[in-house]
C-alpha cells in the first residue's frame, strides 16, 4: 500500500487533503517524497511565520530542547515569564495565560469573560455575541461561537449561551443585551476561514464602544490574525480599539502547537487558582519558540509585510480571471472566476501551494518570504486564474 492509501485506512477522514506528500523544505520552498519543489504560501495555514527550518528559530528551539522540554506549571519557567513580559510590554495587555491551540486560547477568553460577568453582575449574565462567517475553533464551546450553522450539523446540543449577528449591524446587539444581558463579544477583525473578510472599522469602533458603555467583555480572536500576519503586531491596533481580552496562536510559536490568552486590565485578576489550567500550556520549548519569532516582528519587518501585501493587491486585484482581492498584510483572499479549487489545483501542479477559504483562494505565506519567490508565486496564481 502507498501512503495515500495506509492515510486513508489509518487516519480518521477528517481532512480532505491533497495528493501531496510534503517531507522536508527550507523558508518558503516545501519539497514532497518525489523531490518535486513548491512555492509555499500557506505556511500551514499560517502557523510557520518564518518560514520551514528557519536557522533562528531553530537555534531557539534546540537550545531550550537541550535544557527542559517540559516542566509541569507547578514550578516556575524561565522562557514562559520572559514571553509573558514581552506580549505584556508590546500590547499593554496585563496578564497571559498560555495552551495550546487556538480553539483553547477561545476558551479561556470566553471563562474569563463568563467569570467578569458573573462575579459582576450575577450568574444569568453569561450570553457570549460573536459574528456570523466567524470561525473560533472546532471544540464544542469554540464551534457555538462560530457563526457558520455548516460546522453545528449533528454536533448538537454546542454548548448553550451564545448568540450571533450580522457583522455591520450593532444594533442587533443592543437588542441581545436588552433581552438577555450580554457578558462577552468575541470577533475577529479579518475573518480569516470566513473567506478573509475585515470588518469595517467604523463597526468595530462601535461594538468596542458599545462593550465599555455597557462593561461588556470585548474579545478579539487574533489565532490567524495575529502575531505579525495582518501587518500589524495584532489586527486590532489598525482597527484603533483596545480588546479587554486577545486570543492568539497560529503563527505564535513559528510551527509548534501553542497559544496564549491576554487580558487586559479590567480582566487582569479574573483567573485565580483552579479556575483553568493546562498540562501542556506554557511548554518552555514552545515559549523559546515564541521569543524568538516575537523579537523578530518589528516595525521594519511588519513595513515588509505591509510593503510585500501591497505588491500582491498590485498585481492580482486587475489580473484576468480575478474579480476581487480581499485581506490585510499577507492574509489575502483572492475571489476568481474559476472554483477557487480549480485554481488551487492547478497552481499545485505549476508548483505553488495556496489555500481556500469559503469561495476564496487563500494566500497566507511566511513573513519573511523573499521578494523574488514571491513575484514567482504571484505569476503562477494569476496564471493559474486566467484562462
Ligand atoms: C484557526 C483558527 C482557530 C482555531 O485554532 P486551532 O489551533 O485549530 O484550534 C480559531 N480562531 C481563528 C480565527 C482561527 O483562524
Amino acid at each position: 500500500m502507498n501512503d495515500f492509501e495506509l492515510d486513508k485506512l489509518y487516519i480518521a477522514g477528517t481532512y480532505k487533503r491533497f495528493p501531496v506528500e510534503i517531507v522536508s523544505g527550507k523558508g518558503s520552498i516545501v519539497e514532497d517524497n518525489n523531490g518535486k519543489k513548491y512555492i509555499d504560501m500557506g505556511s500551514g495555514i499560517g502557523v510557520t511565520a518564518f518560514g520551514i527550518a528557519d536557522e533562528q528559530w531553530i537555534k531557539a528551539v534546540d537550545d531550550q530542547i537541550h535544557k527542559i522540554q517540559h516542566m509541569s506549571n507547578l514550578y516556575y519557567t524561565e522562557p514562559d515569564i520572559k514571553l509573558a513580559q514581552m506580549l505584556c510590554q508590546r500590547t499593554g495587555m496585563k496578564k497571559v495565560f498560555f495552551c495550546n491551540s487556538g480553539a483553547e486560547s477561545n476558551e479561556c477568553a470566553i471563562k474569563v469573560a463568563r467569570k467578569y460577568a458573573a462575579e459582576k453582575y450575577g450568574s444569568d449574565r453569561y450570553t457570549i455575541v460573536t459574528l456570523k462567517n466567524s470561525f473560533h475553533g472546532r471544540t464544542l464551546t469554540t464551534l457555538a461561537a462560530t457563526g457558520q450553522d455548516v460546522f453545528h450539523k449533528l454536533f448538537q446540543p454546542l454548548t448553550p449561551g451564545f448568540a450571533c449577528i450580522d457583522p455591520g449591524d450593532i444594533d442587533q446587539l443592543k437588542v441581545i443585551h436588552e433581552k438577555t444581558p450580554v457578558a462577552g463579544v468575541l470577533i475577529e477583525c479579518i475573518q480569516g476561514e470566513g473567506g478573509v473578510m475585515p470588518l469595517d472599522k467604523e463597526f468595530v469602533k462601535a461594538l468596542y464602544e458599545y462593550c465599555q458603555e455597557k462593561d461588556i467583555v470585548f474579545m478579539v480572536d487574533e489565532v490567524q490574525t495575529g502575531n505579525g500576519r495582518s501587518g500589524h503586531l495584532y489586527s486590532y491596533i489598525a482597527f484603533d480599539v483596545k480588546p479587554d481580552v486577545v486570543s492568539t496562536a497560529k503563527g505564535l510559536a513559528g510551527g509548534l502547537p501553542f497559544g496564549a490568552t491576554m487580558m487586559g486590565e479590567k480582566c487582569e485578576n479574573i483567573l485565580g487558582p483552579g479556575d483553568h489550567g493546562s498540562t501542556f500550556g506554557g511548554n518552555p520549548v514552545c515559549s523559546a519558540a515564541a521569543l524568538s519569532v516575537l523579537s523578530r516582528i518589528d516595525d521594519g519587518l511588519l513595513a515588509d509585510v505591509r510593503a510585500k501585501s501591497k505588491y500582491i493587491f498590485d498585481q492580482l486585484s486587475n489580473a484576468e480571471g480575478v474579480e476581487s482581492v480581499s485581506g490585510m498584510g499577507l492574509m489575502i483572499g483572492i475571489k476568481t472566476k474559476k472554483a477557487a479549487i480549480d485554481v488551487v489545483n492547478e497552481c499545485i501542479e505549476k508548483g505553488v501551494l495556496c489555500l481556500t477559504a469559503k469561495d476564496r483562494v487563500r494566500l497566507l505565506p511566511a513573513l519573511n518570504i523573499p521578494m523574488e519567490v514571491l513575484k514567482v508565486a504571484v505569476e503562477v496564481i494569476q496564471d493559474s486564474c486566467a484562462d
